[in-house]
């Protein structure tokens, strides 16, 4: 059974960024992951450690039956594939691709955290997740993505750079 809740955050700060997020979808879809819903392109300010590049970011709502660990397996396989290397963490990468949600699941292991430990501090995560599932609830928070959009205090810049057709064409 497919579960179709499954949101993705995908980010690119080096080479060609918007080639990067679409090689990412293509593969995505190559690799039985259906990529029910994309949203808007965003440019966006590095957060964590500032001195690199902007970021292209999206975020997709995708339907799999691969369970958590599967998918992380698989989003670790297509990052390798577009030819990022394990870096410093939170340092630029050609492609990284993080599992925001999956339904209403909480799992909390050695490699894998859902929901994202920080989707909820990073408005570059909640702009786009907000236009695709502004009423999905987090369920640990227990509130929805625009409300936490609403109190989150992250002041760096995401910019709408395409609608969200664009990445399709
Ligand atoms: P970051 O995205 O935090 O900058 P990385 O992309 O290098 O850092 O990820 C580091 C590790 O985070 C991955 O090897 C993965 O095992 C782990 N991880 C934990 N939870 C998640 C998640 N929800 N989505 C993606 N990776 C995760
Ligand atoms: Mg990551």
């Amino acid at each position: 059974m497919a579960s179709d809740n499954i949101y993705i955050g995908i980010g690119s700060n080096l080479g060609n960024r918007m080639e990067n997020l679409r090689s990412s979808i293509a593969h995505l879809q190559n690799s039985l992951i259906d990529v029910m819903q994309i949203s808007s392109v965003y440019e966006t300010e590095p957060r964590d450690f500032c001195d690199q590049d902007d970021f292209f970011n999206l975020v997709a709502r995708i339907s799999t039956s691969m369970k958590p660990v599967q998918l992380l397996n698989t989003i670790n396989r297509i990052e390798h594939a577009l030819g990022r290397k394990r870096q410093i963490s939170s340092g630029p990468r050609t492609i990284d691709i993080d599992i925001l949600l999956y339904e209403d699941q909480i799992i909390s292991g050695k490699r894998l955290t859902i929901p994202h430990p920080r989707m909820h501090l990073r408005s570059f995560v909640l702009v786009p997740l907000a236009e695709i599932a502004p009423q999905t609830i987090h369920p640990i928070l227990r509130q929805n993505i625009d409300s936490l959009l609403a109190v989150c205090k992250d002041t760096g810049k995401v910019n709408k750079l395409f609608e969200h057709e664009a990445i399709s064409q």
